[in-house]
């Protein structure tokens, strides 16, 4: 379980990722989580930032796909930025189904896919119980986190610190 906590990597945001070096190891296809990954919790709309860096990695050939507990209402803005992508609402992570459905309807394989999320319980958790590559990111605005994402992270910050023990960094 707390193997299962740990992500690969640890990120300080989404433009801290070294996405030339998952392109040369063979990664083709990113899942996104959206709420504090991409933008504050609960955003209505991608800032130009983030919009920028999505276009960059589909241009460079990536297959991008997003996931999301939320439900995705109220979020027409948001829903039209995504909308070239496959987007996954409601995906009930940490279970693995709707992960499995977004890979299968994606055309992609567990061995050549990153997950990209702010949270260990649902993203980490979910990715790696289907193999996935999982890199854990810095809340993008912490004050924004739900209730329930608040009182986890005194919990997320004690597995990362023991998990450098199990999974130790490259
Ligand atoms: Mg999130």
């Amino acid at each position: 379980m707390l193997k299962n906590l740990c992500p690969h990597e640890v990120c300080s945001s989404i433009y801290a990722i070294d996405y030339e070096r998952l392109w040369d190891q063979g990664y083709r296809t990113l899942i996104f989580d959206i709420d504090n990954t991409l933008g504050s919790w609960g955003c209505k709309a991608l800032d130009e930032n983030s919009l920028r860096l999505l276009e960059r990695l589909a241009r460079r050939g990536f297959r991008l796909g997003f996931l999301s507990n939320n439900r995705g209402l109220d979020r027409e803005a948001l829903v039209a930025q995504l909308a070239p992508h496959m987007v996954l609402w409601n995906a009930q992570k940490p279970r693995t189904k709707r992960l499995q459905d977004l890979l299968q309807q994606m055309d992609a394989h567990a061995d050549e896919a990153v997950l990209i999320g702010d949270q260990l319980f649902t993203d980490i958790l979910g990715a790696r119980r289907v193999n996935l590559y999982a890199i854990f990111v810095r809340p993008y605005d912490p004050q924004s986190d739900s209730l329930g994402a608040k009182l986890r992270r005194p919990l997320e910050r004690w597995v990362l610190r023991v998990g450098r023990w199990i999974n130790p960094p490259a």
